[in-house]
């Protein structure tokens, strides 16, 4: 159940389950409103800090917890028990249907529809006969557990407290696990991770759902802990509170969660105390007091107060993996075999005929060197070949297989792996993150079993075989250093890792030399050496052409969208048309 025993996790528990015996029946109450807070505020640590997707309409998905809940245990007389299995499942439902018609917004869009359907939601419950209208719910029964009544404040506080700590307990094993990764890469762009055969789209759905349960299960403590509801604690503007505190907290870290949730629900009860001291009125400033504070974290630590203070704290790294039983890897086509052929590939960007009936083919266990002038459509055939864009015309055919417009996810499955002219990253992840992701699917697990940490042994496999990839481009030494502090030379290489680890057939590198220094770029040749050594086909964009000339079996030359020569590198050197239109003086 438990990926490692985290010291600071230990602590809490201590604090927390000695702490109602020195605060007071009022702290007590109070601790609880904030457990139950964090726990929505974890949902949004997961969908919007660590997911990227912002939702202003939690506390709809809050409210749906607790009238479900509600309205079984008061209506219709069923147990809290099953009144919890309706919230999750009524919640998780409706995130569904709510997710596949929103998450394939973009930009402000999707924003936008959680205030729309969050303010829905409210008038929703507000107008309902059967969920009491304006006046809501009461006199719901408290949870009952084999003939004990949690009806007392204490009781409330270890009932929400084990089940907020169970929920925080399951969210630290998933974001550790490959489907964490997975949400984890989804920030930044959705190009990359699709390329790593990522499906980002039921990625972000996953994330959704779970962000929605995590709100369920507070509505449900919320509506047994305070024993009546009504519909304004599910408004925007909670919905834009529990945002306030996973951004307070630390968007990207769910203890984040838990310290937003205490600041704000601490500092609430203190404005209740000493506003009214202001005259009469003067309670409702709470509203203007919070916006201050939200430009405030804006202005002075956009990452939240956990990553503010934990960059000024010592690290202490991981141990480096150790090594495991390897995962299992493709067979490589024999050497020779028709790998990758490209026929009559066309693709206009308006008016702009950016490649042109280029036509070539790779056999497996070369190394193919696509040269030529800037613009003159190379990334592009990378990206038609990737899946990363649609051809206007022609076909490509990988080991015989048609799969021209195919999504880049699905060509990635079948063995293609690729680098990026401009390097996608993620930046706040560790050199070993990045690679494991690469390895994304030569693993399994799914949520579930991340989440409940069944997946430790396929995660060491995993791990290790990232770890294997960098020490064999030369990234071995600092595994735990966050790719955003590698130079731009060594992010590249840190690419290619990621590629490698993905076991493919077919590597596809975009200028993988730029800015690397000459021994740098001696070590990759000798890599990619190495690599076709073992079996492996690799088509290489290069302008450095003592890189490309010393190193591939053939050149094909680009100008201008169209194939200018096909041949050996003797031959392309002294080609007089290429000489012409590209190597100019060089050759
Ligand atoms: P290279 O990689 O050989 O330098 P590219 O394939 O990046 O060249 O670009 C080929 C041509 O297509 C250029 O003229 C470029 O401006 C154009 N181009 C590339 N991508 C796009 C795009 N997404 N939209 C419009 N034009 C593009
Ligand atoms: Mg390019």
């Amino acid at each position: 159940m438990i990926r490692r025993l985290n010291p600071v996790a230990i602590a809490c528990v201590v604090v927390l389950a000695v702490l109602p015996a020195l605060v007071g029946p009022y702290g007590v109450t109070l601790l609880s409103y904030i457990g139950m807070s964090a726990l929505a505020a974890l949902g949004l640590v997961l969908l919007t800090g660590v997911g990227g997707l912002t939702s202003f309409g939690q506390a709809a998905f809050v409210g749906i917890g607790a009238y479900a809940t509600a309205w079984l245990t008061t209506a219709a007389g069923g147990s809290p028990w099953l009144g919890l299995v309706l919230g999750l499942v009524l919640a998780g439902s409706v995130a569904l249907v709510l997710g596949a018609a929103t998450l394939r917004l973009s930009g402000h869009l999707l924003p936008l529809s959680t205030i729309a359907w969050g303010l829905a939601f409210y008038f929703l419950f507000g107008n309902l006969d059967v969920l009491g209208r304006h006046n809501g719910i009461s006199a719901i029964p408290p949870v009952g557990l084999g003939g004990f009544s949690f009806q007392s404040a204490m009781a409330s506080y270890y009932l929400v407290w084990t089940m907020t700590g169970g929920a925080f307990l399951l969210a630290a094993n998933l974001l550790g696990s490959r489907q964490g990764r997975a949400i984890r890469s989804l920030r930044g762009g959705t190009a990359m991770a699709e390329s790593l055969g990522i499906d980002t789209f039921r990625v972000r759905l996953a994330a959704f759902v779970v962000c929605a349960l995590c709100a369920a299960l507070s509505g449900w403590l919320f509506a047994h802990v305070q024993r009546v509801i009504s519909p304004t604690a599910f408004d925007i503007g909670p919905g834009i509170e529990y945002l306030f505190m996973a951004m307070l907290g630390g968007a990207g870290h769910i203890g984040g969660a838990v310290l937003g949730a205490a600041l704000v629900t601490l500092a609430r009860d203190a404005l209740q105390d000493y506003l009214p001291l202001f005259g009469p009125g003067a309670g409702q400033a709470e509203v203007v007091v919070f916006s201050v504070l939200f430009i405030l974290v804006l202005q002075t630590a956009r990452g939240g107060i956990i990553p503010a203070v934990a960059r000024r704290l010592p690290r202490r790294p991981p141990p480096i993996p150790p090594a495991a039983p390897p995962l299992p890897r493709r067979t490589p086509p024999a050497p020779g075999t028709m790998l990758l052929e490209m026929e009559g590939l066309e693709r206009r960007f308006g008016g702009l005929l950016a490649v042109s009936d280029v036509s070539f083919s790779l056999r497996a266990g070369e190394i193919l060197g696509l040269i030529g002038p800037n613009g003159a459509g190379k990334s592009t055939i990378f990206n038609l070949l990737a899946g990363s864009l649609r051809p206007s015309a022609g076909r490509v055919r990988l080991l015989g297989r048609d799969i021209t417009g195919l999504p880049a996810r699905r060509i990635a499955a079948l063995g293609l792996a690729r680098t990026f002219q401009h390097v996608r990253l993620r930046p706040s992840m560790t050199l070993l993150d990045n690679v494991m992701l690469g390895a994304h699917l030569r693993g399994h697990a799914g949520l579930l079993r991340g989440a409940l940490a069944l997946d430790a042994a396929e995660e060491r496999r995993i791990r290790a075989e990232a770890m294997r990839q960098l020490c064999r481009v030369g990234l071995g030494d600092a595994p735990y250093e966050l790719a955003g502090n590698l130079p731009l030379g060594r992010q590249r290489v840190l690419e290619v890792a990621r590629a490698l680890a993905a076991d493919p057939l077919l590597i596809v590198l975009d200028e993988p030399a730029a800015g690397l220094r000459r021994l740098e770029k001696m070590a990759l040749a000798e890599l990619l050496r190495a690599l076709r050594q073992e079996g492996m086909t690799i088509l290489l964009v290069e302008h450095d052409m003592d890189f490309v000339m010393g190193l591939v079996d053939r050149i094909v030359v680009l100008d201008f969208g169209v194939k200018l020569a096909e041949g050996l590198p003797a031959d392309i050197r002294a080609d007089a048309r290429v000489q012409e239109a590209y190597l100019g003086g060089v050759a």
